[in-house]
């Protein structure tokens, strides 16, 4: 399979493959929402739609509409949560990366399917009610991926 440019409207997805449809979302690792927004904000004239807690996660997320994408600022609400791991070691910046898929299970079927490693085998509730399911960085290139699929 080489490399080709593509015509303007070509369906970027194989048949029976999964439908990665766009970026969902990036999630950003934040030490704190109010103060990390304020880039978002002040400087980037965008808006924080909303901040839920999504206790599962032990997390609270701002999300930041961007068109069909959003910025996800996630602060830590537990200093054993995963979001506080992810800046104890690495520092706060891009955690993770949501490809929105048409369908979650038949996605992470695919997927096992290939062999590929998964941290989630079964889809979860994510921030925003979508569902959502973690594919292995090993498998990446060490880019945490977040499958997500959502009703709207
Ligand atoms: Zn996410």
């Amino acid at each position: 399979m080489g490399w080709r440019f593509l015509e303007p409207g070509t369906i970027l997805w194989q048949e029976e493959m999964m439908k990665v449809k766009h970026i969902d979302h990036i999630g950003v690792a934040v030490k704190g929402i109010e103060a990390a927004g304020k880039f978002y904000t002040d400087i980037l004239g965008l808006k924080i739609a909303e901040v839920e807690n999504v206790a599962d996660q032990k997390v609270n997320v701002a999300f930041i509409p961007i068109t069909d994408s959003e910025v996800e600022l996630l602060e830590s609400t537990d200093p054993d949560g995963p979001v506080a791991k992810y800046i104890h070691a690495r520092g706060e910046g891009v955690q993770h990366v949501a490809f929105r898929v048409e369908n979650i299970e038949e996605a992470l079927a695919e997927l096992k399917e290939k062999g590929v490693r998964l941290i989630d085998q079964e889809p979860r509730n994510g921030a925003g009610g979508a569902r959502i399911a973690f594919i292995h960085p090993k498998e990446t290139n060490g880019v945490l991926v977040e499958l997500c699929e959502r009703d709207s």
